[in-house]
């Protein structure tokens, strides 16, 4: 499941990357209008990423996309065509430089910031330290010729050999950076297969690629295009996964249901699972135990056999939908997952267990979850019941689901963790 959460969200940034560096190597002569069109493109787009980083109370997005977009400025404005350079060229290098070293800094900041709000002392914190750099570097420019030459000595500490001074423009100094600080990006977004995570290490990759190529034409304004879709692409994502998926269960959630069920014509058999006794559960070892069950629950459901799709159905209640399967054929799978939630077993933690002693150990077994004292820690389960139903000809999918949530009463009446159709 992690693995392939990673792949998921990395999906995207791989793609814009590619497409990134396959303009690299190819430099496709563009038409004269769009070449023109160009530097226009990451203002325009870079706004709109703002402002959906604003609705999604994504500081992280809307802060990388002010950087990208800052960064595109400076460059358009500072970095002059290699190719007919003068010796003006020299001086502004140094604004370069410093603008190149200091985007993965402000990168990592901000993308190792959490979430919370579009106000917040942390969004205050990094905006200042972003305009103490942009006053900085003004206060060096104006100060003179040694303080440039200071700053530029500074900012082209060699880190690796000189090789890398004909390889690329970027200061070593820089190339470390945004190697560190996209490898700690792409770690962490494989880490927590956030989509959002993902869009900032292609965000920061692209940049990289935008700030190396500085100077050729259009390839930076194309890169820090990429490094915008990127974080539009994230978002994207992200709010399938609002929509679409349970965020306690991971889980599709019952919309996904409604558009799958919608989707499928003919054959398909459609069961519905409700854990037994959860509110006797919940109140001898409270909500938050309850809710660990329920993502053990989910857990197994995911790897239900026959080719079923779990679903969260709400609460305490899921969903297993088999396309193209008979009820007779889907029950085997079904009885294999009751028999598998019924054997896992939960340990808790010493204090999730009940302060008092529960009410009875008894009333918990007669209710068929089970209290276990092992090593002085309690080890608990679950079961579930099931009702499954095989949709007729014509039937709508509404009335396959009411008849699926009858034979669950069904299997309730028959005493509980059963199947019944
Ligand atoms: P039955 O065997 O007849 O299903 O008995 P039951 O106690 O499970 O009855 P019912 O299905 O009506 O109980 C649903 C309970 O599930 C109520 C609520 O306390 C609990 N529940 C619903 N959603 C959640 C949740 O997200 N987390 C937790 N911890 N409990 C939930
Ligand atoms: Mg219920
Ligand atoms: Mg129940």
């Amino acid at each position: 499941m992690a693995i392939r959460n990673a792949l998921f969200v990395l999906l995207m940034p791989a793609l814009f990357l590619a497409v990134g560096l396959a303009l690299f190597a190819s430099r496709p002569a563009l038409p004269l209008s769009l070449g023109m069109a160009l530097p226009a493109v990451p203002y325009v787009l870079g706004a709109g990423v703002i402002i959906l980083g604003a609705w999604f109370k994504s500081p992280r997005v809307a802060l990388m996309a002010v950087l990208v977009m800052g960064t595109h400025g400076a460059i358009a404005q500072f970095v002059p065509d290699l190719e007919s350079a003068g010796t003006h060229g020299a001086e502004l290098m140094v604004l370069y430089g410093a603008v190149a070293v200091l985007f993965p800094v402000n990168a990592l900041l901000i993308a190792t910031k959490r979430d919370r709000g579009m106000v917040s002392r942390g969004v205050l914190v990094r905006v200042l330290f972003f305009a103490v750099q942009v006053a900085l570097l003004i206060v060096v420019w104006d100060a003179g010729e040694a303080a440039r030459a200071w700053a530029d000595e500074v900012l082209h500490t060699r880190l690796f050999d000189k090789e890398f001074d004909y390889w690329s423009l970027l200061p070593q100094l820089a190339i470390g950076l945004f190697a560190v600080v996209s490898l700690v990006l792409l770690a962490r977004a494989a880490w927590t297969g956030g989509a959002i995570d993902g869009g900032l290490f292609g965000a920061v990759a692209a940049s990289a690629l935008a700030l190396h190529g500085a100077g050729q034409g259009s390839l930076p304004a194309i890169m820090f295009t990429l490094a915008l879709m990127a974080l539009l692409a994230a978002v994207a994502q992200e709010s399938y996964r609002l929509a679409f998926i349970d965020e306690l269960t991971g889980l599709p959630g019952r919309r996904a249901l409604m558009h799958d069920l919608q989707a499928m014509p003919g054959l398909y058999t459609v069961a519905m699972l409700d854990v037994d006794h959860f509110k006797k559960f919940n109140d001898t070892y409270g909500h938050d135990v309850g809710d660990q069950v329920l993502k053990m629950v989910a857990s197994r459901m995911m790897r239900v056999t026959g080719g079923g799709r779990a679903f969260r159905y709400g609460g305490e209640e899921f969903t297993v939908l088999f396309p193209r399967k008979d009820v007779h054929a889907a029950v085997a799978h079904l009885n294999k997952l009751r028999e598998a939630i019924a054997e896992a077993s939960f340990r808790l933690r010493d204090d999730q267990r009940p302060k008092e002693k529960p009410v009875g150990v008894k009333a918990m077994e007669a209710a068929q979850q089970k209290t276990v004292k092992a090593k002085d820690r309690a080890i608990v389960s679950v079961t579930i019941s099931i009702g499954a139903h095989g949709r007729k000809q014509g039937e709508s999918s509404d009335a396959a689901l009411k008849a699926a949530d009858q034979a669950l009463y069904r299997a309730k009446d028959g005493g509980r963790n059963c199947v019944a159709v």
